[in-house]
């Protein structure tokens, strides 16, 4: 039997990406699959093509009532949802003194406030069900600070709070939330002509010589997502080629 064989999941921003490593993981795995994203072509098309045990809908993680559409959309399709993945994300990087509040609003909005209003949504129905798996993505820009990325470090360092807090509130009910701290992994986000230099320096400093894969990210949620990590909760789990160890 498949590890993840009768698990419902929703995952955000799964239309490219590291969403869309960690869609076509869970789904190999067996789950069936809530792809979420503002995305709306690529994310059809990756629906259609995995076929039955898939289907997309429209989700900004910003609009709390796009939630409640979506996790019903979800529920009515599929069941009650047992994996909820928070992988949408946006950066914005310069010197901190150029930063505006409106681009930490931005940055906050999906990067925090996303995680929020996806964890209040979902966790009545899993506390129903009797359990859950919630993934935050995070970065390794939510475990240290780096010149140019202040609020993006602001914005995951938050989300990693909010992780480890809801975690302590639900682990009594069977619901574990953990967060993941990839390194640089080759994906549009990181192929962005405005931070194309700072990859670059980033490989120099990385003890394994390369970028990640999207698909060695995606075996770390599906690993989360599943009961082989029965005893984890509000723990950060890191995907870097060694760069924290260093
Ligand atoms: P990506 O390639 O830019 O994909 C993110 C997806 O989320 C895009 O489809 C994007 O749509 C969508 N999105 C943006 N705003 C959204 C919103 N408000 N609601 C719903 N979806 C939204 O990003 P990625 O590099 O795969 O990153 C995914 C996650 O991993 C992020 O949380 C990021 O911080 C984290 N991460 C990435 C790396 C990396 O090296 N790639 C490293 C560490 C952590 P649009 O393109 O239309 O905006």
């Amino acid at each position: 039997m498949k590890l993840l064989a009768d698990k419902v999941a929703l995952v955000t921003g799964g239309s490219q990406g590291l969403g869309e490593a960690h869609v076509r993981k869970l789904h190999e795995d067996g789950a069936k699959v809530i792809i979420t994203d503002v995305l709306v072509d690529n994310g059809e098309k990756l629906a259609k093509e995995l076929g039955d045990n898939a289907t997309f809908v429209k989700l900004d993680v910003t609009d709390p009532d796009a939630w409640d559409a979506a996790i019903e959309h979800g529920e009515n399709t599929f069941g009650p949802i047992d994996i909820l993945v928070n992988n949408a994300g946006i950066d914005i990087m310069k010197p901190f003194i150029e930063f505006t509040g409106a681009d930490l609003q931005k940055l906050l909005d999906v990067n925090l406030f996303g995680n929020f209003y996806g964890m209040q949504k979902i966790l009545p129905s899993m506390k129903k069900a009797g359990g859950g798996s919630i993934v935050n993505i995070s970065s390794l820009e939510g475990l240290r600070g780096t010149a140019g990325n202040s609020i993006y470090n602001a914005s995951k360092f938050a989300a990693t709070g909010l992780t480890k807090a809801v975690a302590q509130e639900y682990a009594e009910y069977n619901i574990r939330v953990n967060s993941v701290h990839p390194g640089a992994i080759q994906t549009p986000g990181v192929e962005a002509d405005d931070i194309k230099d700072t990859v670059q320096n980033y490989i120099q400093n990385i003890p394994m010589k390369r970028i990640g894969k999207p698909e060695e990210v995606a075996k770390m949620v599906a690993f989360l997502a599943s009961d082989n990590s029965s005893y984890s909760t509000g723990a950060e789990f890191i995907v870097d080629g060694g760069i924290m160890a260093t």
